[in-house]
């Protein structure tokens, strides 16, 4: 059967032609013997060609752009897209210890030029999540040119995600090629960390902060390199234990892990262990605490405590542009808190991985924070995800992950 077509309304071509991949259902004059999750040639009001993409007429993104130029998108299309991300990541492929394996995103969907698609991998499990009809129907295509290119052998799908239901798909998980995961991987950054891919959020890890991490635990060195008393540090949000572990490689640092996930906490104390600071020999202390970050920080303010240093990561407040006044109330509250239990001359590392919300607001929302907690703050460093997550520039949705790292006086 022929490629079906869609005609782009008159005046509704230009962010194609500026490469922005996202086509809803608004700009679309009509759509002839398209299929749901099936390819389309994207054409303007005079039949001109445009690009091609594909079709899902349940998802307000009703077509997701693959290709601007006028080739066939087939097996071979694929691969180089796939081998060009997988090129990209090579330095990232060396990052190993005795301990734990390589852990990376391979593929970040739209800003990989593969709408739809991720895959991160740890170790020799890749873990690829189908976010569109399109890439669910072609999922083991794709787990297939992992082995024949790169020789992957074992393939877990994580598709549980609510996203797939505007693309009117059920959420997915399951082995799709070679070997069952065993329980946890024990993957390599600068502290070692368990990833339980089959149960954890999101693919098993937050592979996005790993340069973050890194920069916390080298402020850490530079600020505080003789301290007389320990660093403490408050880790809101903490899943297994990220940011905690790669402070704690410092030596002498306390860490307090807040997070509402029994699960998450039960991880982190395995990864503890994992980096050997439940050695009563070790300088370095972690604790774990079951509790609403929000409701902590507010504990913390009536029981007088003080942090060097705080993270806040919370997860996504807002989902879609309608919760972002909801979403700004949320961050505005959880950074007042925050900021006024920091010391004096103290850190904060601030994150908000709404997509919804834009670098600029959440700038504002956190200088409000400060106003209001009546503590003077200047930015050390404006964070992003890990190059792992390139942006591309034609999509500024790409650029979900924005922090601040902050001297707080
Ligand atoms: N900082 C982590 C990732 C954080 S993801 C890392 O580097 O790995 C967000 C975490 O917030 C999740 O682990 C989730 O369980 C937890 N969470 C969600 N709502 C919460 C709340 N109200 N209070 C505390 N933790 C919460």
């Amino acid at each position: 059967m022929p490629e079906g077509r869609v005609t782009i309304k008159p005046g509704r071509e230009k962010p194609i032609r500026n490469r922005h991949p996202w086509i809803f259902s608004g700009a679309i004059a009509r759509a002839e013997r398209a299929v749901d999750g099936e390819l389309v040639t994207i054409l303007d009001h005079k039949g001109r060609f445009l690009a091609r993409g594909y079709w899902n007429s349940r998802s307000q993104i009703q077509v997701r752009i693959l290709s601007w130029n006028d080739l066939p998108i087939d097996g071979d299309w694929w691969r180089q897209i796939l081998t060009r991300a997988f090129r990209a990541r090579a330095h990232l492929r060396q990052a190993q210890n005795d301990v734990g394996a390589a852990a990376y995103r391979l593929v970040n969907a739209e800003n990989d030029f593969a709408p739809g698609l991720v895959i991160d991998c740890y170790g020799d499990w890749a873990v690829i999540q189908a976010q569109t009809l399109y890439i669910d129907q072609h999922k083991h295509i794709l787990a297939g040119i992992m082995k024949e290119e790169f020789g992957w052998e074992n393939v877990y799908e994580r598709s549980d995600i609510d996203a797939r239901r505007a693309e009117g798909l059920a959420s997915a998980q399951g082995l799709l090629m070679g070997k069952s995961p065993p329980e946890t991987i024990p993957i390599a950054e600068l502290a070692n960390y368990h990833v339980d891919i089959q149960r954890g959020q999101k693919t098993g890890f937050y592979l996005d902060q790993r340069s973050n991490r890194r920069i916390l635990h080298d402020l850490i060195q530079r600020e505080y390199s003789a301290p007389t008393d320990a660093v403490n540090l408050l880790n809101l949000f903490s899943y297994s234990g990220g940011f905690a572990f790669a402070a704690l490689k410092c030596g002498n640092v306390r860490a307090i892990n807040v997070d509402s996930s029994r699960a998450a906490l039960e991880l982190a104390e395995r990864n503890e262990a994992l980096n050997g600071f439940d050695n009563p020999q070790s300088c370095s202390k972690s604790e774990y605490i079951l509790a609403d970050a929000f409701e902590y920080l507010r504990y913390c303010q009536d029981e007088n405590q003080r942090f060097d240093i705080i993270v806040v990561d919370p997860p996504k407040f807002a989902h879609h542009k309608g919760q972002i006044a909801r979403a700004t109330r949320g961050y505005k509250d959880l950074n007042l808190q925050a900021f006024k239990l920091i010391k004096p001359g103290g850190q904060m590392m601030t994150f908000s991985c709404s997509g919804a919300i834009s670098r600029d607001l959440f700038h504002k929302v956190v200088f409000a924070a400060s106003l209001d907690a009546g503590r003077e703050a200047q930015v050390i460093q404006v964070l992003s995800a890990a190059e792992d997550h390139p942006v591309a520039l034609t999509f500024p949705e790409g650029q979900y992950l924005k922090g601040l790292l902050l001297r707080v006086n």
